[in-house]
């Protein structure tokens, strides 16, 4: 039995980027609050030249939690100096994430730096800098979530597609844990063409590596594969399927709205997608 979200608001979240950041912060929080939602997940540029810690506390006050803080500055770098303020960058978003009371960092790691052919280099340079991130975040007491991209965004956004090889890369940076801090982010809009992804997710949740679920659709035909996702109903991805799965290997945490959809939601007021989101929370995912 799967949980039932229009019963649990407290467990849905909606990721700022679905509301297409046409408004600041506050007024985000307000409406996502307002919209009756127990959660979101900001990105670093919703909080970039604000304070950070002001943000957290208005979070709070509106009764909202955070199911993560998006996303990583890409890793891999062509130079020793660039790779290194990568990791730094990295730090420092991690730092904020502390101050938010964000429970995860999520990691989309990034692939090769301008000129280069080598994706074998720059997952070995993510793998190493994830180690370090890591540790930074045990002190401050936020996850690191691996999130494996579709293999469209290989050469660009993510070294990492598929989720065998984001658990893959969890055990060799942490090894088996009772307590893991570093795991993995589902998101259906990545995974659900992978013919493996039902034992990837029982592998997940034996390992207690499932740090977050987003969820969106995939619609046919997608004119832009960033910016055209698809409200939950919307497209071709069996989402309750993907997440009974989750449920079915202990998935208990919450369930995140992040939709990129530059000709349609994000023209849309932040209320009406808001409610639509609700809406198909409930009857499509
Ligand atoms: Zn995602």
């Amino acid at each position: 039995m799967v949980r039932d979200l229009a019963s649990h608001p407290g467990i849905c979240s909606i990721n700022t980027a679905t509301l297409g950041f046409q408004a600041p912060i506050g007024e985000v929080i307000e409406a996502v609050a307002t919209a009756g939602f127990g959660m979101l997940a900001p990105w670093r540029r919703d909080t970039k030249d604000q304070n950070v810690a002001l943000v957290a506390k208005h979070i709070r006050d509106a009764g909202l939690k955070l199911s993560g803080y998006c996303r990583s500055p890409y890793i891999p770098a062509a130079t020793q100096q660039e790779y290194r303020a990568n990791i730094n960058a990295n730090k420092q978003a991690i730092d904020d994430a502390a101050v938010l009371g964000a429970p995860v960092f999520v990691m989309v790691v990034g692939s090769l730096p301008p000129g280069s052919k080598d994706i074998e280099g720059a997952r070995h340079q993510v793998r190493e800098a994830c180690a370090e991130l890591l540790d930074h975040g045990r002190r401050q007491g936020v996850k690191i979530g691996l999130e494996p991209l579709h293999p469209v965004y290989a050469a660009d956004r993510s070294c990492l597609t598929l989720l065998s090889e984001a658990l893959d890369w969890c055990d060799r940076i942490e090894g088996a844990s009772a307590d893991p801090q570093i795991g993995t982010i589902i998101d259906c809009y990545h995974v659900w063409w992978d013919p493996n992804l039902a034992r990837d997710v029982a592998r997940a949740g034996q390992a207690r590596r499932i740090f977050g679920f987003h969820v969106c659709d995939w619609l046919v035909p997608t004119i832009d594969v960033l910016n055209d996702r698809g409200m939950m109903g919307d497209g071709i991805i069996d989402i309750p399927s993907i997440r009974a799965a989750l449920e079915g290997a202990g998935y208990t945490g919450p369930v995140e709205v992040e939709i990129f959809s530059a000709a349609n939601w994000w023209k849309r007021p932040m209320s009406e997608t808001l409610l639509t989101c609700k809406r198909q929370l409930s009857r499509a995912t």
